[in-house]
């Protein structure tokens, strides 16, 4: 079996298209365009590239965004104060904070000041437990984006044995909700789980988000599975590579993403896609 490709960058790009539209229409009913904040403090290099691709594909898809940037040595007060008026705004929809944050700000803290109808990364204690009680307001980017990613293959989720390698607050565990709201029987693998191989040859849908190139054996992959590999890391060659040995695991899966070119465009779309909900919310529109 060769697997099928699940292009994230083009359904990215059909995606936004559609946004770009729908934001015209937004803008003309409401006589302003939705507004997404981006705080970035420090000068992390990867985070400096995250947060101009975020703020190119707002403008892209004509969503204005107010661009906050921070010395390394802002003090939390500060950047609780700002994220007050940014939360008193109203021409800010969305506010996103650039994780990670220098050692001496608690990034706890810090999400859990974000107004949780402006928290469009989804990160605020109230918008995961939305997602675990079932009624999802603003949801995590990435596992949001899987989800998307998903229902493009068209199969039906219901019943499927999925496996989320990988527990994090921002990705494994809210993308374990997801499969589960989804009708999924859901294990998750972490650090300190034994036997990954046998986790990973029963799944229908594997889901890698460790940050370990090649974690995932190819031959460990169930023929037919849906593999998704969110993980990103940059190799010596200086080439972007995930967890799953892409050209063996495509010789067994149904389906399954790149890496680049997966679930990376994916993340941004989404970003995008909640901060078009949040404005609708904050307009009074039903989403
Ligand atoms: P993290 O370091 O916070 O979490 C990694 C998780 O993997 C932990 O829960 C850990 O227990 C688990 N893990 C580590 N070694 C393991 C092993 N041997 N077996 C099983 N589990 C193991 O990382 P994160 O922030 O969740 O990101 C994970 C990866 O996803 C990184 O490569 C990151 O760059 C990437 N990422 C990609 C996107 C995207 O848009 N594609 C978004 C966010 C993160």
């Amino acid at each position: 079996m060769t697997a099928k490709t699940l292009d994230g960058k083009a359904v990215s790009t059909r995606m936004r298209k559609g946004m770009r539209e729908e934001v015209a229409q937004l803008a003309q009913a409401h006589g302003r365009a939705p507004g997404l904040a981006v705080i970035l403090v420090g000068e992390n290099p990867a985070s400096q590239v995250y947060v101009r691709n975020k703020k190119k594909a707002c403008s892209d898809a004509s969503i204005v965004s107010f661009s906050h940037e921070l010395d390394e040595s802002t003090s939390q007060q500060h950047l609780l104060g700002l994220i007050a008026e940014l939360n008193a705004n109203p021409l800010v929809d969305g506010i996103l904070v650039q994780l990670p944050l220098p050692e001496h700000i608690d990034p706890e803290t810090v999400i859990e000041a974000i107004d949780p109808g402006k928290d469009v990364d989804g990160f605020h204690p109230y918008n995961i437990g939305r997602l675990a009680a079932r009624i999802p307001a603003l949801r995590p980017c990435t596992p949001f984006g899987c989800m998307k990613l998903l229902e493009e293959t068209g199969v039906d989720l219901y019943g499927m044995e999925a496996v989320v390698v990988g527990a994090s607050n921002i990705v494994g565990r809210p993308m374990g909700l997801e499969l589960l709201l989804a009708g999924c029987t859901v294990t998750t693998v972490h650090r300190f789980s034994r036997n990954l191989e046998a986790h990973v040859r029963r799944a229908d849908i594997v889901v890698a988000a460790a940050g370990k190139p090649g974690l995932v054996r190819g031959e460990w992959i169930k023929p037919g599975a849906i593999v998704l590999d969110v993980g990103i890391t940059r190799g010596e060659d200086g080439k972007l590579v995930g967890d799953i040995e892409f050209e063996e695991a495509a010789k067994n899966a149904g389906w399954i993403t790149p890496v680049p070119g997966g679930v990376g465009p994916m993340t941004i779309t989404m970003l995008l896609y909640n901060t078009m909900a949040a404005f609708r919310t904050h307009m009074g529109e039903v989403s």
